[in-house]
């Protein structure tokens, strides 16, 4: 099935080495031609979108704002066919329907494929740096021979005042969120939900820094799961998005071209991380990160450092590969689960069957890297 929760990075410390910023992450729409428009009553609400499915227990909508509705099929009556076709919202409606949503103690900004909602009378920072981000996510892409496509809806990120604010409206929102957590992306929201570390307070620089380190790695989750990268209602393996959203905190990642060498596509913070599990590794870790995603539960610490490190060394050493297989992840049978077997078979048809010796090439590899 789809990830319902949020993609959420666990605590990190940032280079600036004090602050701890979690960060998280989401899913994206394959949206097809093929798509058609229902109505369809909920108990009090209406739901109106394209059906993701309508057999089973649990019915998942796509509302026309990119949000996905889901409802016990048996709590839904009045199933009414309104469209042939479905259409995502204009970035005029979209924009209308966040300012109504959030009322007048946000503006809501738009830049590029981004509409981002922030506090009132904020001078617009927020809507051009996402805008840069998702720019350099596709020349990042572009370059690697991988075209992604145009997102279907408007991307949205939402920015709060504080972190009181940005924690009740999570909590409002069914989302729980834990003291470390910076921001997060949603794959049931398409949304960004962050907050301003800095208060609105220019002058906190270093905590700035930590706000835009949220900001890159949410964006570049945003954009995975908008433009095909990854697939959005297809149940995608953790390491690999973990390990693209932390892939591109790196300077030569998500602006490669004032960042042109390979040094700077290394993540410090994660290299070191890796480190420590690398000296104790145990053999055969790489084909389990690959197949489950229990490790982001059982330690995410470590988790995160060997799914940045296992993208690092496929997308240095062999980016066609790692491109073609993103690709077979995405085209994943939507709302089905992905099994351990299928994962790993589909890993090794990528990228070779022997994962000892692969396993054995990518340490000493990473051993190298400074
Ligand atoms: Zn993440």
């Amino acid at each position: 099935m789809l990830s319902e929760q949020p993609y959420r990075l666990s605590l990190y410390l940032l280079l600036l080495g004090w602050l701890p910023a979690p960060v998280l992450l989401p899913a994206s729409v394959a949206c097809a031609g093929d798509l058609w428009t229902l109505q369809v009553q909920v108990k009090n609400r209406r739901v109106t979108g394209a059906p993701l499915n309508l057999k089973g227990k649990t019915c998942y909508v796509l509302r026309r704002d990119g949000q996905l509705a889901k409802f016990a099929t048996a709590d839904a009556t009045d199933f009414k066919k309104i469209d042939n076709g479905f259409r995502a919202f204009d970035y005029a409606t979209m924009r209308g329907e966040l300012m109504s949503e959030f009322g007048n103690a946000f503006d809501v900004s738009g830049a590029g494929q981004y509409l981002v909602v922030h506090p009132a009378g904020e001078r617009d920072k927020w809507a051009s740096r996402f805008a840069a981000l998702y720019r350099s996510f596709m020349y990042y892409f572009g370059q690697r021979g991988f075209t992604p496509s145009k997102p279907a809806f408007p991307l949205v990120a939402v920015v709060f005042r504080d972190r009181q604010q940005f924690v009740q409206h999570s909590l409002r929102q069914g989302n729980a969120v834990s003291s470390n957590t910076l921001g997060y992306y949603s794959p049931m929201t398409n949304r960004i939900m962050m907050y301003d570390m800095t208060a609105g307070d220019a002058s906190k620089e270093s905590r700035w820094q930590a706000t835009a380190e949220t900001i890159i790695h949410e964006a570049a989750h945003q954009t995975a799961f908008n433009t095909g990268i990854h697939g959005r209602f297809a149940e995608q393996p953790r390491w690999l998005v973990e390990g693209l959203g932390t892939l591109f905190e790196a300077p030569g990642v998500w602006d490669a071209r004032n960042h042109p060498a390979q040094s700077d596509r290394v993540n410090a913070y994660r290299r070191q991380a890796f480190r420590k599990y690398a000296d104790n590794w145990k053999k055969g870790t790489l084909a389990a990160v690959v197949s489950v995603d229990r490790l982001f539960q059982q330690n995410s610490d470590a988790a995160y450092a060997i799914a940045w490190a296992t993208t690092f060394y496929l997308s240095e050493t062999s980016p066609r590969r790692y491109t073609s297989y993103l690709k077979t992840v995405a085209s994943r049978p939507v709302l089905k689960n992905y099994p351990a077997p299928r994962r790993l078979a589909d890993f090794q048809q990528a990228f070779g069957e022997d994962l000892n010796l692969l396993e054995a090439r990518m340490l000493r590899y990473m051993s190298k890297i400074e």
